[in-house]
């Protein structure tokens, strides 16, 4: 038997280093409880960053994930098969949306999405040099089309060229968008509320504004919601506030809640009017593994009334961390919608996250200075209550 860290040592040996991981290695876990190899327990605000929302040890999530694994696991798209025709019916009727192509991951559910814009303006107008307007702060993914898009200069810098013809504007600030428009834009892309940019959430002024733009113009509006979206706002999909839709959304973390699924979505008009049989394609995507992981997702959001819940608690969530933001100077800024928010510090918050996960907590970062809240979407105001007593403890330590 190794220890801790004689296993971080040897995982270190040999995975690539492209992360500088927390120094715990987890074992188990039991709904909102994470256990390390040592068997101490960990109170989890970041779900597999926004990705386990039913909690840990599911019984009927795994027990339908089992059930898929000895009846069928892969077919490829050439073929038809039950949990997908589900999967597609909910994530569709739950968004809104027409129609769905399931990816293996968000960052993927982003180029699938950049790409159907394109087929959409090339078919208007035959040319081939059309741009993209996407956000400062934003957070698409790390392949080369959703990197294109992401927001942060030094992401990208190492990597260039990125594609082509994509500019920047600043959220909240409609002026911003139009200033960047031209003759040649077919798209533009942003998420409700940014996740790893540093949460900050779209106004609805804002957002109806960019939809208002892109109706008079027939730019398509891509809302990446892979963060955002799954019920953590308080509603099935956070733009859903706002009485508008997308023509095309991103979604996965949570979709299929810890099998790796996303999906990008559109409505009837671009779905006719975009990719066609032969210009997109994958092997996994929606296999019939990962999507009756989608079917029982949504069974519980319905049944559980997740998103309801997720926005009760993320309303008092917010309220206590308000009362946190007054007792301590060091925090300046408090921002975020339902179960997705954030506490901006006046300094770096590794200590602070490395002193609560040291307590038995675990949080994660947006950003060098602020704090990410993004729990499991069932955690109850006592798991808040707890969480805020290790908080308060680990910020008193470093005062
Ligand atoms: C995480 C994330 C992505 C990328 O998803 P991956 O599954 O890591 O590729 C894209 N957009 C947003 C908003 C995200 O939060």
């Amino acid at each position: 038997m190794s220890t801790m860290q004689e296993m971080i040592n040897e995982a270190e040996s040999s995975l690539l280093h492209t992360y500088n991981r927390y120094q715990v290695v987890f074992d188990h876990a039991d709904g909102v409880t994470l256990y390390d190899t040592d068997g101490k327990a960990y109170l989890d605000f970041v779900s597999g960053i926004g990705v386990f929302a039913l909690g840990y040890g599911n019984k009927e999530y795994n027990d339908a994930l089992k059930a898929q694994i000895d009846k069928i696991l892969h077919t490829s798209n050439y073929y038809y098969n039950e949990p997908a025709i589900q999967a597609a019916k909910l994530v569709t009727k739950y968004s809104g949306m027409d129609r769905v192509f399931f990816t293996n991951s968000g960052a993927e559910a982003v180029e699938g999405a950049l790409k159907a814009a394109r087929k959409y303006a090339y078919l208007k107008d035959g040319s081939t040099d059309h741009e993209i307007i996407a956000l400062n702060h934003s957070f698409h993914g790390r392949t080369f089309g959703a990197l294109s898009v992401t927001g942060k200069a030094q992401y990208r810098e190492p990597f260039k060229p990125m594609i082509g013809n994509i500019k920047f504007a600043e959220i909240n600030d409609l002026e911003s968008v139009k200033a960047q428009i031209t003759d040649k834009t077919c798209a533009i892309i942003m998420e409700t509320v940014q996740g790893e940019g540093g949460i900050f959430p779209a106004t609805e002024e804002f957002i109806k504004g960019v939809r208002a733009l892109c109706d008079e113009k027939d730019i398509l509006l891509i809302i990446d919601e892979i963060q955002c979206g799954m019920g953590r706002t308080g509603y099935y999909f956070a733009f859903q506030k706002f009485g508008i839709k997308p023509d095309i959304l991103t979604v996965a973390k949570a979709l299929g809640c810890g099998v790796p699924v996303g999906a990008f979505l559109m409505t009837e008009k671009v779905g006719q009017n975009s990719l066609k049989a032969g210009d997109h394609g994958t092997t996994y995507g929606g296999n019939p593994f990962v999507c009756a992981a989608i079917c029982e997702v949504f069974r519980q959001f319905e049944e559980k009334k997740i998103p309801e819940h997720a926005g009760e608690v993320g309303a008092y969530l917010y309220e206590k961390l308000e009362e946190i933001k007054e007792a301590y100077p060091m925090i300046t800024d408090h921002r975020g919608r339902g179960l997705m928010q954030g506490l901006v510090f006046d300094r770096e918050v590794a200590p602070v996250i490395n002193a609560a996960l040291e307590k038995g907590l675990v949080l994660i970062n947006a950003g060098a200075n602020i704090i990410r809240f993004l729990p499991p979407l069932v955690i109850e105001k006592k798991d808040v209550d707890d969480m805020l007593v290790i908080l308060k403890d680990a910020l008193n330590s470093l005062q």
